[in-house]
């Protein structure tokens, strides 16, 4: 039998050794996924663990804990050999009282609907904690991109853009790219949605961003989310007595967002010391140049085999000494085993819920610092809302005001935080949810419910 203690952050403790958050009568009520580790289940239940400590009212707690509308779609496309093959597409729109849906969308073989459920969720936390005027949404295709030619994927891409077109529109839904999805789709679906809306709005490429800079794109967007991680740590680690160019880090995931804050962090001062991706692991002490391992990962793609660094153990990899560690993969990679291995001071989540509660408070314990998602990887979404600004208003701004603006949102989200977790005594986790609540919470009560 295995007793359970209440620890001081209000998640339990069981003899077994596992950490899980006390279950909020909410996730019964609004009918959550019940099996173990359910990554929806677990996000939601976070949320209403900071809920409960600011006491949020009950309706607010309710609404939040379902999204609004649950999209799927199945649609044929024609593969280069001629065979139709058929494809399920998501999109998920969570919450949408501060502004319209936004999210990215997500292109992987294993996309299943409770991770849309979760990250849609996760963007209406971040898009409330960053300021900008935005509600939640996220969506996805079932595909693995590497499995299918260039023609296949713009079949495939422009299929579901017809699929959803009528559920998606520039002051409705603009969804952008995510793991596995990138400018060119993001083209390809501009140009879809346009053409399939020729006499509305007026700039129908306002319907996404992370476009091609040569078609609306914003200066700025592709390294956004590298850039806000490494402005977040900017900010953070001076209170934890570190200095960023005296600072080693490692990087789990190699694509957009752990190849751009490597190279961004490496431009402060900072020494890359061990990488790893799908591909497998590399070490070396002496250090890493990002710039040249992120062309190394673009040309082979992945980081196996870079001949700079050995070849090391997935062990080896999260015991390896550094200051700061990258989460920029994705979700619930970081479960106990990992949290345990971990030997560093700061992990900055540049993926979204890449730990797990479990994960989370063994590496508490051990005093490790988490800089949480919907904080540290806010800056894709808030690059993105500058482009839409841009392409509403007809303007192309400059890479100096991008990234002074991206900053500056960055710098005010990490002030609330910090409020909030001087406020509620709480870890920095629970202080963003409680921060990001704060606003949801006050235009909901101005907002009121209809009817
Ligand atoms: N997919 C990114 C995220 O998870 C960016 C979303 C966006 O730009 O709308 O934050």
């Amino acid at each position: 039998m295995s007793t359970a203690t209440k620890s001081k952050n209000g998640k339990v403790a069981s003899s077994n050794g596992k950490a899980t958050m006390k279950q909020d009568p909410i996730v019964a009520e609004t009918g959550l996924p019940t099996e173990a580790n359910n990554l929806y289940t677990e996000t939601v239940s976070t949320m209403l663990h900071a809920a409960e400590l600011m006491n949020l009212p009950r309706y607010l707690r309710l609404i939040l804990a379902q999204p609004k509308n649950e999209i799927m779609v199945h649609f044929p496309v024609q593969m280069d050999n001629g065979q139709f093959k058929l494809f399920k597409g998501y999109r998920v729109q969570h919450n949408n009282a501060l502004g319209p849906y936004k999210g990215g969308l997500r292109f992987h073989h294993d996309v299943h609907l409770d991770d849309v459920k979760s990250l849609a969720f996760l963007m209406t936390m971040k898009c409330s904690l960053v300021g900008v005027p935005y509600g939640g949404g996220k969506g996805g295709i079932k595909v693995n991109p590497r499995e299918h030619s260039a023609s296949e994927m713009e079949r495939i891409v422009r299929r579901f853009t017809a699929a959803i077109a009528h559920n998606i529109g520039p002051d409705y839904d603009i969804p952008a790219p995510d793991v596995g999805s990138n400018s060119q789709h993001m083209a390809w679906i501009a140009d879809t949605f346009s053409f399939l809306s020729e006499i509305g709005g007026d700039n129908p490429a306002a319907v996404i961003t992370g476009k091609p800079v040569s078609y609306g794109g914003s200066l700025g967007r592709e390294k956004a989310t590298g850039q806000g991680v490494v402005d977040t740590l900017v900010e953070m680690l001076p209170e934890l007595k570190l200095k960023p160019e005296k600072c080693t880090f490692s990087v789990l995931g190699f694509g957009n967002v752990g190849s751009w804050s490597a190279k961004i962090f490496q431009e402060k001062g900072a020494k890359l010391t061990a990488a790893a991706d799908h591909t497998g692991f590399i070490i070396n002490e002496k250090g890493i140049d990002a710039d040249d391992l992120a062309k190394y990962v673009s040309s082979k793609g992945g980081v196996a085999g870079y001949p700079k660094a050995s070849k090391c153990s997935k062990d080896d990899f999260y015991k390896a000494k550094v200051d700061v560690f990258i989460p920029a993969a994705l979700e619930q990679m970081i479960k106990e085993p990992e949290a345990h291995m971990l030997n560093c001071k700061v992990v900055a989540e540049g993926a979204n819920a890449p730990t797990t509660p479990a994960g989370e408070k063994v590496m508490l314990d051990r005093g490790i610092e988490v800089l949480p998602a919907i904080l540290c990887n806010a800056g894709g979404v808030t690059v993105s809302y500058f482009e839409w600004v841009q392409n509403k208003t007809f303007q192309a701004w400059d890479l100096e005001k991008v990234d002074a603006e991206l900053n500056k949102h960055m710098v005010k989200a990490a002030h609330k935080t910090r409020a909030a977790r001087g406020q509620y005594k709480c870890d920095l986790r629970t202080a963003a949810y409680v921060a990001a609540l704060q606003r949801l919470a006050e235009a909901y009560e101005v907002r009121g419910i209809f009817p």
